[in-house]
């Protein structure tokens, strides 16, 4: 079956084809880094992983960005609020949360831009929407977005303007705009703002939250791309006006499908910050469950639909990642020289379980297909039925299906590649030399090719990215 996936723009399921045959242009919302995520949030990035992964094994090349908010007003409060500075606060839960997501095995994206780094970037872009009349200055040295001078507002978020304008102009007291849902392009500097400001053609200030998204996502993965993703709560107002922003400054389409994941639910509420109803990884982690199954309940449901977070569900789920632990164990006492194939071959199940993904990625359906054979295969082992041969082929299965769902024990972790292993071995020569550059130099190309080398008394330990 071709992939199709349904694309909120349209409300419809429609095949996926992307602009370049074979490569993916893939834009994610990343965290704003004012705290740690929690797993509501990784539900989402976990979407977005199996997403990816289900595209590469589809025979596609991903090209991934993901932005780090790290400048907007929860980042700046709580940088006040802990006095100490935008940077060092952003950068400890930056860090945090490349943590989070090595732990739940999420591959990293090929870039993390952060906001305070595109500065620049962002300035030219509102000032050409600016020159273009899709945005003005106001008098306390900010810019607005005027969601009147394009037709297309509202076509993401399917709004009804006039009835949502009429309410809005009760609500608001905020003068300075031409209209009230117009959105600030730019803020102007406040004295709570403190030292965050750059200069602007408009003054002292900084980006608003919305601009940046359009704005690195263009940068880096080019005007018009293939998929923008996030959670449900980013289609109004953030992709809705991320829209407004790129299509106005380019003239060109901007993301072509739109997919977005239903949120963690906590006690039937949405988990959230604001709310204060939520568990961080941490949290989970030190109760003893393994980070697979924590990644098995996150995933274990359609991305379209709510999941509720519960320890009952994360218990169960500890035992599903047992069972199939277990059964990746029976199959290579049979066969321990077994070692999955740089490229795996596609056994019928494997196809089967993709089929199901194919069609907007239905988890569910592709885990029932394989929960199924694994059923049947457990029943062939009890009664001696299977071939050396047919083992092995139970095995690539196994592999297929675990280079999207990433459940088997960290025993099982792909060996160390020669090359790899090679550079390892040359750095530690250099470091019995102290020849610290050239162990360096030898880090980064280790890093280069996905692994972490981590130096302990034992020796070095060698990790994938
Ligand atoms: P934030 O750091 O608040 O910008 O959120 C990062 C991502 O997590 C966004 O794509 C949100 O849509 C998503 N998100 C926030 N809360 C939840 C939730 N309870 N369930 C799933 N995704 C969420
Ligand atoms: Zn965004």
């Amino acid at each position: 079956m071709a992939i199709r996936f349904y694309n909120t723009l349209t409300r419809k399921k429609e095949p996926f084809h992307p602009l370049e045959e074979g490569k993916v242009r893939l834009y994610t919302c990343g965290p704003t880094v004012y705290n740690q995520a929690h797993i509501g949030n990784f539900r989402t990035f976990l979407f977005e992983d199996v997403l990816k992964r289900f595209l590469t094994v589809r025979g596609h090349q991903v090209l991934h960005v993901m932005n780090i908010t790290d400048v907007d007003d929860k980042t700046i409060r709580r940088s006040r609020e802990e006095q100490v500075s935008l940077t060092e606060l952003t950068t400890r839960y930056t860090n945090r949360f490349f943590a989070d997501l090595k732990r739940l095995r999420i591959r990293p994206a090929d870039r993390y831009p952060r906001a305070t780094e595109h500065i620049g970037d962002m300035i030219a872009t509102i000032q050409k929407l600016v020159e273009r009349g899709y945005a003005y200055p106001t008098d306390d040295g900010s810019v607005y977005f005027s969601i009147q001078a394009f037709p297309g507002y509202g076509k993401l978020a399917r709004l009804n303007l006039d009835q949502m304008q009429s309410t809005e102009r009760i609500q608001s007291d905020d003068y300075t705009k031409d209209a009230p849902m117009d959105f600030a392009l730019w803020k102007g500097w406040k004295p709570e703002d403190g030292a965050v400001a750059w200069d602007s053609p408009w003054g002292k200030g900084r980006p608003g939250w919305h601009i940046e998204c359009s704005v690195m996502s263009t940068k880096y993965l080019g005007e018009e791309f293939d998929i923008h993703c996030g959670g449900v709560d980013n289609i109004f107002p953030h992709h809705e006006n991320e829209i407004a922003q790129a299509e106005c400054a380019s003239g060109q389409g901007f993301a072509r499908y739109w997919l977005h994941s239903e949120h963690l639910l906590i006690e039937g509420g949405k988990m959230s910050k604001s709310r204060g109803n939520f568990y961080r990884l941490d949290d989970v982690l030190k109760e003893g469950y393994p980070p697979e199954a924590i990644r098995y309940v996150l995933l274990n449901g359609h991305y379209r639909s709510k999941l509720n977070f519960s320890w009952d569900r994360l218990r169960e789920a500890t035992q599903v990642v047992k069972r199939v632990a277990g059964f990746y164990r029976r199959l290579m006492e049979i066969d321990p020289a077994y070692r999955p194939p740089e490229q795996l071959p596609l056994t019928p199940v494997g196809e089967a379980f993709l089929d199901a993904l194919d069609d907007d990625l239905d988890v569910p359906e592709a885990l029932a297909v394989f929960f199924d054979w694994m059923r049947k295969t457990n029943q062939e082992l009890d009664h001696s039925q299977l071939s050396a041969e047919e083992v092995r082929r139970r095995l690539d299965t196994l592999f297929l299906v675990n280079e999207i769902m990433d459940w088997l024990p960290s025993e099982t972790r792909t060996a160390i590649p020669v090359d790899v292993q090679e550079l390892v071995e040359q750095r530690q020569q250099a470091r019995t030399e102290t020849d610290w550059a050239k162990a360096d130099t030898l880090r980064e190309r280790i890093r280069a090719l996905g692994w972490e080398v981590k130096d302990t008394p034992k020796g070095p330990v060698v990790t994938p990215r």
